[in-house]
């Protein structure tokens, strides 16, 4: 059988398999659906634990130094102002005031109008000025009504000479758009309006607690799972009995009222995130203890967590272990790269930032993000809350006491100088050395925070792929097929007999199943010819199905196991197949 690789095909081929195959549906979807809502159907809820599941793993359950919560999702209104959500979590929105008054996120329009009818319209028409003043003043009345050179058709003779040699869309847009080419003036990218100055709009979705519906009993669905990790630091560094360096991992539901949800699951107003805090010793505790802080070098080794890490291996080495989590679940290492903030773009607390972006079908963005943020969280909610967030190190006030009084002194006279270099003031630099020759200091922070149906719609992005085959005959096919990681994949073993009639074969595929089943998650399908029980499998993304024939009861017992990627067969028993399933997928 020859096989040949198609291109991976367009993000619209994929949203169908997922409707189809019952991945992910629009939300209230015999309402009209619900804009930026998602279900994740049988298959999609599978896709979507088995994410969580690894990432459970590999960050909270594997590792010693970090634990786990589940904090509520509403919480008390003051989280949000320590937090700054209250004040700067927000948006710039602009609103279209020609004829569809749409909202939309002002530093999206260009993106928006990439997808808009208008651009599908104009592509075809680049430099051909007779064929774009045509399209003005015909089809462009119902597609772009307000557009500048729509309502005033006069106006396409004095830019007929510039329609000629303008090359680029958006150049072209801004030219029909406004009536002296402005590109700051940009209109609405759905029907070419005009569109208000940008106005920040706050992202929490609000709510009232209780039954009265006043401003005081106001609250918010989280923006994010991080800040409840922060407000519990307390109760969970006394109740593990943990110290930094250590974290605390969260999974949950998070809800940002975006102006523009879109690109299918990537931007949505609910989605779910797993995010990791964790808890380091400030650099100048590291000094303190160990006498210096390790350099990060290109040949710094990564693999295994040191006690004179500062801030800088921390934030590197969790870099490390993220990649190669994705790497580990199916994303290949060139599907993705890593982005590291500059310094004008970091927010004022961040020591690093880098976003680990994938190259998705509509453009390289971000999956997840991985940053230093110092200890700007605890100490606001320090601040905020008025309760200690600050840890009591036995060894590190051990290592103070065993320092001259010169030590001492030069330490300070360093910390306070490194401090009020980075901006700080002398008394707050000094504060804090107080408090850490008593062993009292407040953690640093690295997060990791990744969203799951981001990176969900990476691995699928990912794994889909229509492959065209011929046959022995020289008949060609196309099979869609899904290459998830195991790890990953919704059903793991498909199990097959090889016809329906024979009672005592029957039976024995059907007790294969019932066996395979109490390990991992398995189909059974006795409906149509194999090739097409293994067709509609290979679009789901099962890695193997097993089939139960004629040998399996009359000879050996062995099955038919068919890998999903290269198709190929091969008997084994059933022995060798649960310890492939253990190895490969548990
Ligand atoms: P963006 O710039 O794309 O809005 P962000 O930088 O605001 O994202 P964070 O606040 O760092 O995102 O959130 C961490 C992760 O949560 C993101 O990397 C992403 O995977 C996920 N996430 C954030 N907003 C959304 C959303 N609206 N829909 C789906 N996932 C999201």
């Amino acid at each position: 059988m020859d096989k040949k690789a198609a291109p991976k095909s367009s993000l619209d081929a994929l949203v169908s398999l997922c409707k189809r195959r019952g991945f992910i549906f629009q939300s209230s979807e015999v309402y009209g659906g619900f804009a930026g809502f998602w279900d994740y159907g049988p298959l999609g809820c599978e896709l979507k634990r088995n994410i969580k599941e690894s990432w459970w793993k590999a960050t909270v359950r594997n590792r010693e130094d970090v634990e786990g919560l589940d904090a509520s999702i509403i919480m008390h209104p003051a989280v949000w102002k320590a937090s700054g959500h209250l004040d700067t979590f927000s948006d710039p929105m602009s609103m279209c005031k020609g004829n569809c008054r749409k909202l939309m996120r002002a530093d999206q329009i260009w993106d928006i109008f990439d997808e808009s009818p208008i651009a599908e319209a104009l592509r075809g028409m680049l430099g051909d000025a007779g064929r774009i003043a045509t399209w003005c003043k015909g089809k462009g009345k119902g597609v772009a009504p307000g557009l500048y050179t729509v309502q005033h058709p006069e106006h396409l003779e004095t830019i007929f000479e510039q329609l000629k040699s303008v090359t680029d869309l958006h150049a072209l847009y801004v030219l029909l758009a406004t009536p002296a080419g402005e590109p700051e003036a940009l209109p609405c990218p759905n029907c070419g309006g005009v569109m208000t100055e940008p106005r920040p709009f706050n992202l929490m979705f609000k709510t009232v607690v209780g039954p009265i519906d006043d401003p005081s009993n106001v609250a918010y669905l989280r923006p994010e799972t991080a800040q409840a990790i922060f407000a519990e630091f307390p109760n969970v560094l006394t109740s593990s009995r943990q110290m930094p360096p250590f974290g605390i991992g969260q999974i949950g539901k998070s809800f940002r009222n975006e102006v523009t949800p879109r690109n299918y699951i990537f931007r949505s107003r609910e989605f779910e995130q797993m995010e990791l805090e964790f808890f380091i010793k400030p650099d100048e505790a590291i000094e303190l203890l160990c006498g210096h802080v390790a350099k990060l070098t290109p040949e710094t080794d990564l693999s295994e967590p040191q006690p004179d890490w500062g801030w800088e291996c921390w934030h590197k080495y969790w870099v490390e272990q993220r990649k190669q989590w994705l790497i580990a679940n199916g994303l290949p290492k060139d599907s993705f790269v890593e982005y590291w903030q500059k310094p004008d773009e970091l927010a004022h607390y961040a020591r690093a930032c880098v976003d680990i972006e994938y190259r998705f079908p509509f453009g390289t963005q971000e999956l997840e993000g991985i940053a230093a943020r110092s200890d700007f969280d605890l100490s606001r909610h320090q601040e905020h809350s008025g309760k200690s967030m600050e840890v009591f190190d036995e060894p590190l006030k051990l290592a103070v006491r065993r320092l001259s009084d010169e030590e001492k002194a030069a330490f300070r006279a360093k910390t306070v100088a490194e401090w009020t270099a980075r901006g700080k003031e002398a008394t707050t630099a000094e504060t804090f050395v107080d408090r850490l020759f008593e062993g009292k200091y407040i953690p640093h922070v690295i997060e990791p925070s990744s969203g799951v149906d981001r990176m969900a719609l990476a691995m699928l992005c990912n794994a889909y792929e229509e492959q065209t085959i011929t046959d022995e005959k020289g008949k060609e096919d196309v099979r869609t097929v899904l290459h998830l990681a195991p790890s990953i994949a919704p059903v793991k073993v498909a199990v097959f007999p090889l016809v329906k009639n024979k009672p005592e074969l029957y039976a024995k595929a059907r007790e294969i199943y019932r066996s395979i089943r109490t390990l991992c998650n398995c189909y059974w399908d006795e409906s149509g010819a194999i090739g097409r029980r293994y067709r509609r499998q290979d679009e789901i993304g099962t890695p193997w199905c097993v089939t139960v024939d004629f040998d399996t009861i009359e000879k050996d017992g062995t099955v038919t196991l068919r890998d999903r990627d290269t198709m190929t067969q091969e008997r084994v028993t059933l022995e060798d197949l649960r310890r492939r399933i253990m190895e490969e997928v548990l």
